[in-house]
């Protein structure tokens, strides 16, 4: 079974609300998210899709340059390829974009690898725990994700998240520093009994950090994410020597040797497991795998996939059975997206769809009327 084509869609998928971490905007409600699909077709008819969300907020890739990466580079180097020799497929997209200080446009990558997967498991119609031979689960409990620098919007929206069962918050701060305590005072007393994960997208230095971890000692933070720049792994060393609170790594990690590294500098005690960023399925299974044996915890996270990326991330994360709730937050922000059959997804949770590969059915009339 060979790659026949290979088929990008760049889309802007409608928002509900707008989306704003440290770094700025990662979508607004008045401009849409941009998304892009890839549709693998093998030599004998057999199909798969995958997903590529890039934020320029969030990293360097943007929804221009993955669609001119799958389309001009990566799609005439692997037409042809083994769609079952998955490692000869990453070598190929590897040798075709080179790494720079990471492993080279893995947003685009991680399209094609979640494509192939669920090719490779709907023509052989095993189910991607199948695939990886682990048993089936079908529940993933979701995270509420609270991004704002009004302390009165950060309470309403905790309040809302207790009252709707979710077990956890994922608050982003550094949106306006001056306000972070005020916000996660506000959540904590408003939901105390949820589990709360703070996320700083790299907005801080040591001397901050460190202050604010004391901070945030007191009000019961139950994990503080990247709240340093990403090739900081010895700041973060020295913060974790500081405080008590556990330091959790995402944008630091986006390859195994990433974590290598962080793991010999005692940079973290949490790895956040993220699909696209780590090239798609298979680097962040390796990921994942290597962060369990060296002792770290995982944490799940996305960048506002629809539900074809979510429930890829959310397969991937049953298998390494990573600490719940996960923060796959598109449904908290998207309006609508391509898939008309796949997870069933209800405030605070998601169910699996029972079927081979990643399991969701794509709609071309919704395709056709988001793509741009
Ligand atoms: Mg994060």
């Amino acid at each position: 079974m060979r790659i026949y084509n290979i088929e990008v869609f760049p889309l802007i998928l409608p928002m509900k609300q707008d989306f704003t971490i440290s770094s700025g905007s990662v979508g607004a409600k008045s401009q849409g998210a941009p998304h892009v699909y890839v549709k693998v077709t093998a030599d004998n008819g057999a199909i798969g899709w995958g997903e590529a969300r890039p934020s320029h907020r969030w990293s360097y890739e943007t929804l221009e340059t993955v669609t001119s990466t799958l389309t001009n580079y990566l799609r005439p180097a692997l037409l042809g390829a083994n769609v079952t020799d998955l490692c000869t497929i990453h070598s190929i997209m590897n040798k075709e974009i080179k790494a720079g200080p990471g492993s080279g446009q893995p947003i685009a990558k991680a399209a094609v690898d979640m494509a192939v997967l669920d090719l490779i498991g709907s023509a052989s119609g095993k189910t991607l725990s199948e695939l990886w031979f682990s048993a089936p689960k079908t529940t993933t409990q979701l995270s509420y994700l609270i991004s704002t620098s009004s302390p009165e919007e950060a309470e309403r929206k905790a309040l809302y998240a207790k009252s709707k069962q979710y077990k956890g918050l994922d608050v982003k701060i550094g949106i306006d520093p001056s306000r972070d305590i005020e916000i996660l005072d506000a959540v904590k007393s408003a939901a105390p009994d949820l589990f709360l994960r703070v996320d700083a997208n790299q907005a801080y230095n040591v001397q901050q950090a460190v202050k604010l971890a004391k901070r945030m000692e007191q009000i019961g933070i139950d994990v503080l994410e990247q709240p340093l720049k990403a090739n900081d792994l010895f700041g973060h060393a020295e913060l974790r020597r500081k405080t008590c609170i556990p330091i959790a790594l995402d944008e630091s990690i986006w390859t195994a040797g990433d974590l290598v590294q962080a793991v010999r500098a005692e940079a973290c005690d949490t790895v956040v497991i993220k699909l696209t960023k780590m090239g798609g399925l298979t680097g962040a299974k390796l990921c994942g795998d290597i962060a369990r044996e060296a002792g770290l915890g995982l944490l799940g996270g996305g960048l506002t996939e629809s539900r074809l990326g979510l429930t890829a991330s959310a397969h991937l994360f049953n298998y390494l059975n990573i600490a719940e709730p996960v923060d796959l937050n598109g449904p908290i922000f998207l309006q609508d997206d391509p898939v008309h059959e796949g997870p069933i997804i209800e405030e605070g949770h998601v169910i699996l769809p029972d079927k081979p590969g990643i399991g969701c059915e794509v709609s071309m009339e919704k395709l056709d009327a988001y793509r741009i």
